[in-house]
């Protein structure tokens, strides 16, 4: 069985040798043929002199550099587009997901699972971010349709079928997160401790995780529309009866001109609500913008990846 350990860098110069000799010594106790899909997303620093450095000398390295920075979705989508393997690895170059664990992945796919996922506990994570994707996960899995779990991210085995399943998904606004459990077939999940991150950082910034967190609300259902609309009626509804209120008080009792307060406050809210409303509209007015225009999902401007299948043959 040929095994691909598909892994997006974005400016790892500095553990990417690291972290090919931690996979492949470890490739050396699992009777598996090894392939590795390293996908360079765009790096200024020397991630793809590295890259090129390991293919002249490892044979099993097949390497793609894309145009500029495109995102860890668009790479891990590259790197499955270009993995030949009958299972398919997903994993961090920053060693963030330890290697020993492959050969656990690949004794669970051994036993038929078409997704063995590791999950990360939440060890050594400030009390803050911990907090923050708890109530995240509640939340979410109220608004989506497929279970999504803490802790569980990129880092699992995909057999054969499950990729090509997730390659027929090609929408532009990827969250793998939620492509992942959507196609489904049999899944088993293990856990596994923490690793801190080694060496560099972290790129997500809080404003990366805002916006991939609401990514995963808005790209996988209309529920937020759902809500907007019945937000909207409750108000209505509300307000009719507060006016009907006082018309009956204007009626029984004459016009009381002061009511200023009142009138400012219902303005301002429902304004403010109107707003809102229109923002998650607008969301999705935006996600339909950027499908239709049917981009590519990411630019190679280099790339080694031996006799892929999926080359189009010369004509
Ligand atoms: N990554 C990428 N493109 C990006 C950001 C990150 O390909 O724009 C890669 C990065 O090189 C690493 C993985 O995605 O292999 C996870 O990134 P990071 O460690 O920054 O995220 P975290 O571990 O905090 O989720
Ligand atoms: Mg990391």
């Amino acid at each position: 069985m040929l095994i691909s350990v598909v892994v997006p860098c974005y400016e790892e110069e500095e553990i990417l040798e690291r972290f090919h000799d931690r996979v492949t010594a470890e490739m050396k106790l699992v009777d598996h043929e090894l392939e590795l899909v390293y996908v360079d997303d765009g790096s200024k620093d020397r991630t793809l002199r590295i890259l090129e450095d390991l293919a002249a000398v490892d044979s099993r390295v097949r390497y793609l550099s894309f145009s500029r920075n495109f995102g860890k979705e668009a790479a891990m989508l590259a790197g499955l587009q270009h993995a030949a393997g009958d299972a398919v690895v997903i994993m961090d170059a920053d060693l963030q997901h330890p290697p020993e664990l492959i050969r656990r992945m690949a004794e669970q796919h051994a036993l038929g699972y078409d997704q063995v996922i590791a999950r990360r506990t939440r060890k050594g994570d400030r009390v803050g971010r911990t907090l923050a994707a708890r109530a995240y996960y509640w939340l979410i899995n109220r608004m989506v349709d497929v279970e999504l779990v803490d802790g569980v991210g990129d880092f699992r085995l995909l057999s054969r079928r499950t990729v090509d399943a997730i390659l027929q998904l090609t929408e532009y606004n990827r969250f793998s997160k939620g492509l992942f459990a959507w196609v489904g077939f049999r899944t088993t999940t293990f856990s596994y401790e923490n690793a801190v991150r080694e060496q560099g950082r972290s790129a997500w910034t809080f404003g990366k995780l805002l916006n991939y967190g609401l990514d995963g609300l808005l790209s996988f259902n209309d529920k937020p529309l759902r809500a907007a609309l019945y937000l909207g009626m409750t108000l209505l509804s509300v307000a009719s009866c507060y006016a009907a209120w006082i018309v009956g008080v204007a009626l029984a009792r004459g016009v009381d001109t002061p009511g200023y307060v009142t009138l400012l406050t219902a303005l301002t809210a429902l304004a403010g609500v109107q707003m809102v409303m229109l923002g998650v509209v607008g969301e999705y007015v935006g996600r339909i913008y950027y499908e239709v225009k049917r981009r590519p999902h990411f630019l190679v401007k280099a790339a080694n990846t031996g006799l892929s299948r999926r080359q189009p043959p010369n004509p």
